[in-house]
């Protein structure tokens, strides 16, 4: 989608700080970070949100990508996983995104 900022960075279009690539997903830091550690993981297709994605082995692969950046980081100890979905859910970029958080000690439950 061409007005898509996710679309636009997973293409190379708009730059980012990259953690990750293959030929599925991207993985970038959070401009406005939240955590030590705050990286957004990105299926390079497009999708509005969680409730769209109708590809089991991308959503698995994208999980796999989440821990393999976690490691990276050296955050595997410890971390946390979001999907904000909707407007109720927090979303502000409507494509398919899982925040990864962590170095720092997380609060339960998120406000
Ligand atoms: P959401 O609120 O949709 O769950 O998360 C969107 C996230 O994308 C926010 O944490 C926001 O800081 C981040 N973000 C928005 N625009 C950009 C951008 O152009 N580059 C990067 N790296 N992050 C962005
Ligand atoms: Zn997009």
């Amino acid at each position: 989608m061409d007005n898509c900022i996710f679309c636009r960075i997973a293409s190379g279009e708009i730059p980012s700080k990259k953690v990750y690539e293959d030929d599925l997903a991207i993985a970038f830091y959070d401009l406005e970070p939240q955590a030590p550690v705050h990286v957004l993981i990105v299926p390079k297709k497009h999708y509005d949100n969680i409730t769209m994605l109708d590809d089991d082995a991308l959503t698995a692969h994208l999980f796999k990508v989440a821990s393999t950046v976690a490691e990276k980081l050296g955050v595997k100890h410890g971390f946390r996983l979001v999907i904000n979905t909707g407007k109720d859910g927090g979303q502000s970029v409507n494509h398919l995104h899982i925040h990864l958080l962590g170095g720092r000690e997380l609060q339960w439950p998120p406000g």
